[in-house]
């Protein structure tokens, strides 16, 4: 008998078997630790502060549940994530809609439904908010998202002396002023705060505390106390190259240099923000593959599993690494120089370019572990595979928290003759 991977106490092989593969399996208690970390350390004795998840990160209306519970708010990019956010028990108050270009109809929604903040990108946004305020007789509250010309790359940051970004604007921009004076005695529109987003994957602090730097000088220059918002981006391990700081010693690193920034500047807030995504779920989600045909070219030995770049595009998208197990034989050794290729016709749907696994047979369960961000939140259809299940595992019990799609599925919106 070999070692079987087991994710919240139920083994692999029994969720492959009951749930089909390919499949996304959530460790929830993973999640859970993950997100009392966040609350029990970003924390502070000098402002209040607000942890709101990035649901673009993953989304369903049982993860939101799940965020709603730990008292997280949550970050919408579009009218689908508000309308399965609407679905959800999160209280509408807890709801931010961001974005750099949300049409009419999507922001019709968010006042329709009582959603009561915005993010906004830029004047003309702003200008038709402003009118459904009016249409609505409704207030809103409305943070402006700075370009602070910052980007942050894992260990290092870049200054841009051109920001060119397509989010937001300078604080110094004559666009930043145009919405100042719009937000001035608004009879709906509040003007809540700053906000800024520099990147993703961030190992090295130092690119942060430049933003907030910036964003608290902005910020002085108003004579009320308003919300500073720091985005997200903290970053995760997906194999031994990457080594980021741990989350409770970023945390409590952020608040420290927030609270002593606001000191040196004499500046009061309202709120810290912070903007988690990949954080809170990319380490609790795996996805399990069944091995199918392998290939041996002159360089090469492919393993080929069920899946891909339509399950999980951040590989070909942008060289996105990977570790894996076979996980139903997690004790042979790791012999075979391995490339794992998945089933779309393209030739850069490559799951892992090089790692080393166990010689495998046809059946063999593939894991690719730390896909729980932007995994199924970027899945396709190409090729029309099926968009695989989505299971939360706790306590050795699983449940399906998005069903497998089926084929009839892919026919939903055709019109057949
Ligand atoms: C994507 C995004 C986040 C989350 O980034 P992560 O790297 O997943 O933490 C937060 N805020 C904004 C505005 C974003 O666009």
């Amino acid at each position: 008998m070999s070692a079987i991977l087991e994710i919240g106490g139920v083994k692999a092989t029994e969720l492959a078997n009951q749930f089909k593969t390919p499949l996304y399996v959530y460790d929830q208690n993973q999640i859970e630790d993950t997100l009392t970390t966040f609350v029990e350390n970003f924390k502070s004795e000098a402002f209040p502060t607000k942890i709101i998840y990035a649901s673009k990160a993953f989304q369903a209306v049982q993860m939101v549940n799940l965020v709603a519970d730990y008292g997280l708010g949550i970050d919408v990019v579009s009218g689908g994530e508000l309308f399965t956010t609407l679905k959800s028990k999160m209280p509408r108050e807890g709801i931010y809609f961001h974005g750099n270009n949300k049409s009419r109809e999507e922001l019709d929604l968010a006042f329709k439904s009582w959603v009561s903040h915005i993010i906004c990108d830029n004047i003309m946004e702003l200008n038709v908010i402003d009118e459904l305020s009016h249409q609505y007789q409704q207030k809103m509250n409305i943070m402006l998202r700075l370009n602070v010309g910052i980007e942050a790359h894992t260990h290092e940051y870049i200054i841009t002396s051109h920001i060119d970004s397509k989010f937001g604007f300078a604080f110094e921009s004559e666009e930043c002023s145009q919405c100042l004076a719009l937000l001035t005695d608004h009879p709906y529109l509040t003007f809540e705060g700053v906000h800024c987003h520099i990147g993703s994957q961030i190992f090295d602090l130092t690119a942060w505390y430049a933003a907030i730097d910036k964003l608290v000088s902005a910020l002085k220059t108003f004579e009320q106390p308003l919300v500073l918002n720091i985005g997200g981006g903290f970053g995760i391990k997906y194999t031994d190259d990457d080594q980021p700081i741990e989350l409770a010693e970023s945390l409590r690193l952020l608040i420290r240099y927030v609270e002593t920034a606001l000191l040196e500047q004499d500046v009061t807030i309202t709120a810290l923000m912070i903007e988690p995504g990949r954080s809170i779920v990319g380490g609790a989600g795996s996805t399990l593959y069944t091995v199918g045909y392998q290939k041996q070219t002159p360089e090469k030995l492919y393993y080929f599993v069920d899946g891909g770049m339509s399950d999980n595009l951040r590989p070909s998208l942008y060289q996105a690494k990977y570790a894996c197990d076979l996980a139903n034989k997690l004790d042979a050794p790791k012999t075979e120089k391995v490339t794992v290729a998945g089933k779309c016709c393209e030739s850069g749907d490559i799951l892992i370019t090089e790692c080393l696994l166990p010689p495998a047979e046809e059946g063999d369960l593939l894991v690719t572990y730390t896909t729980g961000a932007y995994g199924h939140s970027m899945s396709n259809q190409y090729n029309k595979n099926l968009i695989p299940a989505v299971v939360f595992v706790k306590d050795g019990v699983a449940r399906e928290v998005i069903r497998r799609q089926t084929l009839e599925d892919l026919l939903r919106y055709e019109m057949l003759d």
